[in-house]
């Protein structure tokens, strides 16, 4: 999505207003990782001191499966773009690019790439179903959540076996 900044940056207006959404694109090596559309954001850019600050609140939901109980979830994620913005008008060292700035050539902002980038760090390591999974059972793989074995039961470290006899049963 392409903003024309042209009248903010020619006036005295003090903030700018952004809004709109975006597709999902391909992610790599993000394991069964899937955004799902649209990303929405919605933020502003505020001129402070001169400078052009963008601030851009985005939201999406992610489907995938649970870590633990490998359950189809979805999870909700906001996060946040913090950019300055520079105004480039061709006299910029190219040396001096750093990825911490929006170099803007004309005043026409495409948002796209920076918000899709945002969406990609802000990424989840670890999801789960939900706060208190049980996941599945290491030895039959049952879902420990709807079901339950005796298996860890059965498995008893051999030490406490030996102390198990020193306790008969009555
Ligand atoms: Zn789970
Ligand atoms: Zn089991």
């Amino acid at each position: 999505m392409i903003f024309d900044l042209s009248t903010f940056l020619a006036n005295k207006d003090s903030t700018f207003h952004l809004e709109g959404e975006l597709e999902s694109r391909a992610l790599a090596k993000e394991g069964n990782i899937r955004v799902i559309d649209p990303i929405k954001f919605i933020g502003d850019i505020f001129k402070v001191d001169g400078e052009y600050e963008l601030q851009v609140n985005i939201y999406y939901s992610i489907n995938t499966d649970c870590n633990r109980c490998l359950k189809p979830t979805t999870v909700k994620i906001e996060t946040v773009l913090s950019e300055k913005i520079i105004i480039d008008k061709g006299n910029t060292n190219s040396d001096k690019y750093d990825e911490e700035y929006i170099y803007l050539q004309d005043s026409l902002l495409n948002l796209d790439d920076y918000i899709w980038s945002q969406v990609v760090i802000s990424l989840p390591m670890k999801i789960l179903c939900s706060d208190n999974c049980k996941g599945l059972c290491p030895r039959c793989g049952i879902d420990l959540n709807t079901q339950s074995c005796d298996c860890m039961e059965n498995t008893i470290d051999p030490r406490l076996e030996k102390l198990k006899e020193l306790f008969p049963k009555e």
